[in-house]
């Protein structure tokens, strides 16, 4: 088996309930979608980055894994894109008790199911149908299997929560709808977090509009934060 890396590198986790942490981050090259917003686009190609073996992978992992590393984070493109190659390498990090964390858009149930069971920490992008995702055709599908992803990950037992990068483009009514169907399938009780992330740098939301997706959040899921990709201030990739 084979697996396409477009990066991997040790940085400081700029996102998320868990920002600040020393991560190794495993960049998977490719994602099918097109949310306007996405600042990893030289990673979108298929054909992007190297191709390993799995055995390569893992120790092209075990040679950049640094001291007092927190977590390792499958990210992308689209991680579940590979899922098969997601599963190994996250079964290779289990087995040196390091923490694994995936970032994913969980546009597939079945290929999340399949990785559930090596991930410690899950962060489920939502996305709101201005992010330009996807059409609108194709949108209702694959929130569909986001929220699955978000009932099986809160059934067994993983650290979950939910992140949607807002802009000055977001409908608050579209928010709101996507707000029920999560909060229709998980209790709050369930969530380690809720994260809405400002675009930076494009279509940047006002304050008001931030305050006003938090307000909709808030009665939902009252430890909700507003949390900008603080990496970013710092320079680090
Ligand atoms: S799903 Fe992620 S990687 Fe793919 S286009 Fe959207 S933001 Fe970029």
């Amino acid at each position: 088996m084979k697996v396409r890396l477009f990066e991997i590198f040790t940085s400081v986790e700029g996102e998320g309930i868990l920002f600040g942490t020393k991560t190794l981050f495993v960049r998977l090259a490719g994602c099918p979608f097109t949310c306007f917003y996405c600042d990893t686009l030289d990673s979108l190609p298929m054909d992007s980055g190297n191709e390993y073996s799995i055995r390569e992978a893992c120790n092209l992992i075990d040679e950049k894994l640094e001291d007092n590393t927190y977590k390792v984070n499958f990210t992308g493109g689209e991680p579940l894109v590979q899922s098969e190659g997601i599963l190994e390498m996250a079964k290779h990090v289990k087995s040196k008790n390091i923490p694994t964390y995936l970032e994913s858009s969980c546009y597939d149930s079945e290929k999340f199911s399949k990785v559930l069971p090596f991930i410690d920490y899950i962060k489920i992008e939502f996305k709101t149908p201005d992010a330009k995702f996807v059409d609108s055709k194709h949108y209702s599908k694959l929130i569909g299997n986001a929220l699955e992803c978000l009932k099986a990950s809160v059934a067994s037992k993983k650290i979950t929560y939910i992140k949607i990068v807002v802009s000055s483009k977001t409908e608050l009514e579209n928010f709101k709808e996507l707000l029920d169907k999560i909060f229709n399938k998980v209790s709050k009780d369930n969530l380690a977090g809720f994260i809405i992330q400002p675009t930076y740098g494009i279509a940047e939301p006002s304050l008001e509009k931030l305050l006003k997706l938090y307000d909709l959040v808030f009665p939902f899921y009252n430890e909700v934060r507003v949390v900008p990709q603080l990496h970013k201030f710092i320079g680090a990739p």
